[in-house]
């Protein structure tokens, strides 16, 4: 009991210390908080310095605010206007006009008064450009167009389905229905050539992977992170809307040499081999070739082709390119 009375009477006396020694402290608060309201001349120095830094925080914090909202405007309407010449080349079409400076081709005909796609070589161009806009993710704006470019700085819209998709007549290694089975028409129509002629030609391959719906690349892309972690699942995983499957004009192929499933080295059996002299003349790229990682943004898939049409086949393969590259746009 002695023990405690004395506790207590040392508590209480730390109370009453802890009380009077605070008592300066809130008067000083009260004193800058009133000299803060009301400028008081009779106050310390230091108090009106605080004040003074108070009213030019004030004025700097209504002035910037007002700049913000005047620089918004300001580039808004530069931006608007910033507009640039481009002098039509051999061998352009709207489309690529359009893929690279990332303009519809309704809007590049609607300002420069065009009624038909028809442009002449040596023709002026006005060309709206989106200087701000350059680094942003692009939303491809012509989905549908085989030359379509979907990679991870040009992006397919999340509710972009090809209305043509059907299931090619060519071996799957696996017999049920899956949706990854289907392509767009004209590619599923080459590809059915594609694997008559390697038929003929007594090379043995199968379709693996066609049409991946943006659904179904979301769950991939997500389990693929969860089992590697974002940055390496990246470079082998396309982010959702990045991945050309989504076009409906690719179509990963494989082997019973590399037990049918996806890998580098299909690119050294003599299927991968033949894949890679042939598909060109069906109208198919090796989409991801290696030593162009770097310009493609994905590793070496010797498996994985993509209908480009004939034409821009036989290009790409000739001249050993990319389809970034065959549109201009590295
Ligand atoms: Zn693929």
């Amino acid at each position: 009991m002695k023990k405690l009375n004395v506790k207590g009477k040392i508590l209480s006396i730390a109370l009453v210390i802890l009380l009077i020694s605070s008592l300066p402290f809130a008067n000083k608060v009260e004193a800058i908080t009133k000299c803060d309201v009301k400028p008081n001349k009779s106050e310390g120095k230091k108090d009106i310095i605080l004040e003074i830094i108070k009213n030019i925080s004030q004025d700097t914090e209504k002035d910037s605010s007002d700049n913000i909202d005047t620089e918004v405007e300001v580039e808004d309407e530069f931006k608007d206007e910033e507009h640039e010449v481009y002098i039509v080349q051999s061998g352009d079409t709207l489309f690529k006009i359009s893929v690279k400076y990332n303009i519809d081709i309704r809007k590049l005909k609607e300002i420069n008064d065009l009624t038909s796609d028809t442009i002449y070589i040596g023709q002026a161009l006005t060309i709206i450009t989106d200087a701000n806009g350059l680094n942003d993710k692009i939303i491809v704006s012509n989905p549908d167009h085989i030359l379509a470019l979907v990679n991870k700085k040009n992006k397919l819209p999340s509710d972009y389905i090809p209305h043509n998709l059907v299931v090619p007549n060519v071996p799957f290694p696996f017999k049920s229905y899956h949706s990854k089975k289907l392509m767009r028409k004209e590619a599923a129509q080459a590809l059915e050539n594609l694997f008559k002629k390697a038929e003929e030609d007594n090379i043995k391959i199968y379709a693996l992977s066609g049409y991946r719906s943006y659904t179904r690349q979301e769950s991939i892309f997500a389990s693929n992170v969860k089992k590697n972690g974002l940055e390496k699942a990246n470079q082998f995983s396309a982010k959702p809307g990045e991945s050309e499957h989504q076009t409906g004009l690719a179509m990963d192929l494989t082997s019973p040499s590399v037990n049918n499933v996806l890998t580098q080295r299909f690119g050294q059996t003599m299927e991968g081999k033949w894949v890679k002299a042939n598909a060109y003349k069906f109208g198919f790229i090796i989409r991801y070739p290696k030593g162009k990682e770097h310009i493609t943004g994905y590793q070496y898939e010797p498996w994985h082709l993509r209908f480009v049409g004939k034409e821009a086949a036989e290009e790409i393969f000739n001249k050993n390119i990319t389809l970034e590259e065959y549109l201009g746009e590295i």
